[in-house]
């Protein structure tokens, strides 16, 4: 591990701000999921509200300190998403 691919915010009011998180390895560092705008081919543990907007609360994949590869390589992903809308 490498010491840019993990951060902590314990002064945020919401730390941890996910149920049954790790609070020692809680990796702040994706505080909003760069992998939200995937959608439903994010690869997360996602939900949908009765008004159907993708919940992230129950997952967890992005504040594992381990996942910090995992989320850093979907990131080609979320570029070719953004290139075909421009
Ligand atoms: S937090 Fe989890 S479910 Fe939400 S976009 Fe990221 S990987 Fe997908």
């Amino acid at each position: 591990m490498a010491n840019y691919d993990f951060f902590q915010n314990r002064e945020c009011e919401y730390f941890p701000c996910h149920k049954g998180a790790d609070r020692e390895n809680f990796n702040c560092l994706f505080c909003f999921c760069p992998l939200y705008t995937l959608g439903g081919d994010c690869g997360g543990n996602f939900t949908h509200t009765k008004e159907g907007i993708k919940d992230c609360s129950g997952c967890l994949i992005p504040h594992r300190r381990e996942n910090y590869g995992l989320v850093t390589g979907k990131l080609d992903k979320v570029i070719a998403f953004v290139k075909k809308k421009d």
